[in-house]
């Protein structure tokens, strides 16, 4: 089996990344072999490190916290960048491919926590949604996510004014606004109203930490999900159970479906998923 194209993932921290073994354990279901490594950067050698990726035979990049909406920019910016209408209207990046000299930019985020919600049964079509978090992730998740007819989708963030852009931005497009309905607000407006689902896209997790929510906040048959993954509750799981949520969820399924798309993207196979969840569940620390 030669090696045949090189990959990578890019963010900050990146120890902890699974993707270089997900994405060879796609490979390998394939019947071929990649090299995937975790390339570490800081916001000052982002840019440099990406073109050394590139000038030395990179083919593809996943990028991640915290780097998604700044490679948006730079590929905007950029005289041979492009973008997927995924990437654009998420504002935020996690795919870059190579090809015909062109750098394009996707993001397969939402796809991957849509399906594994659906995987899970959880009835998205008419559900109540509180997002919390106004990153790179949360981004990237809304449109996908109201996609699926959710009826109500309210964006919670510990700094408001991020919430509230993503919420104009969204609100910005007629046919959005007929899709769903999107507010925003400080993470003590989580309690206008009763969720179905709430979703923790903060990194707060990666920090044993939660964001401040007020009780009583999840309906009867709902659920909570965490984007972090890990092998323990998270603190957020944790309170989201004691305050009446029916089941949860960490990220892990989301974290291989999302590569599963970027691996389609870049070598047009869809790879089954079950098989690489097996095998990085008990990896999970
Ligand atoms: P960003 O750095 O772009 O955004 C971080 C977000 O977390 C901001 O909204 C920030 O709020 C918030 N935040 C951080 N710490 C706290 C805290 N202690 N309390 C409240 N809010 C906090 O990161 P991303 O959006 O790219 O990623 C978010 C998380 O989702 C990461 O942990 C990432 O690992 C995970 N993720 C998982 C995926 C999966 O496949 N399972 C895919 C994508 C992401 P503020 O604006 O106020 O700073």
């Amino acid at each position: 089996m030669p090696i045949i194209c090189c990959y990578a993932v890019i963010g900050n921290p990146i120890a902890h990344s699974y993707s270089p073994k997900i994405h060879k354990l796609f490979a390998k279901q394939s019947g071929f072999k990649i090299s995937y490594k975790r390339i570490l950067a800081s916001k000052s050698n982002f840019s440099t490190l990406m073109k050394k990726f590139w000038n030395s035979g990179g083919h593809g990049i996943n990028v991640t916290i915290p780097f998604k909406e700044l490679a948006f920019r730079m590929l905007c910016e950029s005289k041979n960048g492009k973008l997927s209408d995924q990437a654009y209207s998420a504002g935020a990046i996690n795919t870059i491919t190579l090809q015909n000299d062109k750098l394009e930019g996707d993001n397969t985020d939402g796809l991957g926590l849509v399906k594994d919600l659906l995987q899970q049964n959880f009835t998205l079509k008419g559900a109540r949604i509180l997002l919390v978090g106004a990153g790179g992730a949360a981004k990237g998740v809304l449109k996908p996510l109201a996609n699926e007819g959710c009826s109500r989708i309210h964006i919670v963030n510990r700094t408001h004014g991020r919430a509230q852009e993503i919420c104009n931005i969204w609100n910005s497009n007629l046919q959005n606004q007929r899709l769903t309905h999107v507010s925003s607000g400080n993470l003590d407006s989580a309690n206008i109203s009763k969720w179905d689902l709430i979703i923790n896209a903060t990194s707060s997790s990666l920090y044993n930490t939660l964001p401040i929510l007020p009780r009583r906040i999840y309906s009867d048959n709902s659920m909570a999900y965490d984007m972090v993954y890990s092998s323990k509750r998270t603190p957020f799981l944790e309170f989201s159970i004691n305050d009446g949520a029916s089941r949860c969820s960490n990220g892990l399924g989301m974290l291989v479906a999302q590569a599963a798309e970027s691996f389609f993207i870049w070598h047009g196979i869809r790879p089954s998923l079950l098989p690489v969840m097996k095998v990085i569940q008990p990896m999970l620390s």
